[in-house]
């Protein structure tokens, strides 16, 4: 550890423990995956809930523990259909990575779960606290996982300014996670250690009159709990504009499934142009035009703006030689609402027009 990292000696370490689990027996915080031993079921989980809230992923869970009891059925299902079952939870490189991984255990691991931390991290879309997460829970390996939770309760119960989102202070705060954890039991440690984070170190108004460490903590005793952790810099997204052709020939609408390194790869979408309206529209009025619908991504903003064509009889020249329609094929309202998965954007602009499709 660098010289100007918190060092904490042994008899403070044994003293966060000890507090810290009994902190947690005085707090459950019961979730349906906790004390899970089967791997397969706490990665689910834990891939779920990477950037969701445990509200909106533990339907989620449910679901993929329903329809993909075993990693072998999930490594089975088709790739639209797994991507259809995540369907509004976001990230949808998580759902990809996860039906990679399922396939790469069922079919290169015999089925059997990796068990060892260094060959869960092998797993695609598995980082380094998805695999402690895993080791511990599953494994009962002692591996300090480091979420944001963590994070926040060790900057500031050491004082620590160092930034977290640079790549120095990750190795710092995952070293010095590792020297807190409690080797003797690591799962209930990790989970104490979350639930500690969520339930009472909270990110605003944390409940220092009642923590365990709040004659210890050094950001309580110089006032400066609201200030850490510290952050480098606020996020800035690129803005793009999506023009989307919505057209219908008869009782069908032309999709096709997005392909290449671009966003929401393996979703399925209307024809559309980014940035300039598409060129066919200067040959027909459109149906409709939607009000501009906003999705935030990590990196990018997103707006998109749909534009209702309707063709009963026979398709115009120019829509069959529309160079945007390259790829499309034609599937029925049914299929559009059931068998596809859409990104956000797509599914706001379709539920709002539920009737008008019907
Ligand atoms: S005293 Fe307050 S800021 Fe410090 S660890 Fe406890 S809850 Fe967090």
């Amino acid at each position: 550890m660098p010289e100007d990292f918190p060092r904490p000696e042994e008899p403070f370490r044994l003293f966060f423990r000890a507090a810290l689990l009994e902190w947690s027996r005085q707090h459950p915080r019961p979730m349906p995956w906790k004390g899970e031993k089967d791997p397969y079921r706490i990665w689910l989980s834990e891939i779920i809930l990477q950037q969701t809230r445990v509200e909106q992923g533990l339907p989620y869970y449910e679901k993929f523990v329903r329809h993909y009891p075993t990693v072998q059925q999930l490594a089975d299902a088709p790739e639209d259909q797994v991507l259809k079952d995540w369907e509004g939870l976001g990230y949808y490189s998580r759902a990809r990575n996860l039906h990679a991984a399922a396939r790469y255990v069922a079919h290169h691991l015999n089925g059997k779960f990796p068990d060892t931390y260094e060959a869960i991290r092998l797993l695609k879309g598995v980082g380094p606290y998805t695999a402690a997460a895993i080791a511990s829970f599953g494994f009962g390996l002692p591996h300090a996982v480091l979420d944001g939770n963590v994070y926040r309760v060790l900057a500031r119960i050491f004082g620590i300014d160092t930034p977290i989102d640079t790549p120095k202070a990750q190795k710092q705060f995952a070293t010095l996670a590792g020297a807190m954890l409690d080797p003797d039991a690591p799962a209930a440690y990790n989970q104490a250690m979350m639930d500690f984070g969520a339930l009472c170190c909270t990110p605003s108004q944390p409940a220092c009159r009642e923590c365990p460490f709040r004659d210890d903590c050094v950001a309580r005793q110089q006032n400066r709990v609201n200030e850490l952790p510290k952050k480098q810099k606020g996020l800035t997204r690129k803005k793009r504009t999506f023009h989307y052709l919505v057209i219908r020939h008869q009782e069908h609408w032309f999709v096709r499934k997005r392909m290449g390194k671009d966003i929401w790869k393996g979703l399925w979408e209307f024809p559309f142009s980014e940035n300039d309206v598409p060129e066919v529209l200067l040959s027909f009025e459109p149906k409709s035009v939607s009000a501009p619908v906003r999705q935030l991504l990590t990196h990018q903003e997103i707006t998109a703006i749909f534009y209702e064509l309707e063709f009963p009889d026979a398709l115009p020249t120019e829509i069959q030689q529309c160079p945007l329609l390259e790829d499309c094929r034609l599937v029925t309202l049914s299929e559009l609402k059931k068998n596809i998965a859409f990104p956000k954007v797509i599914d706001c602009f379709l539920q709002s027009k539920v009737l008008t499709l019907n």
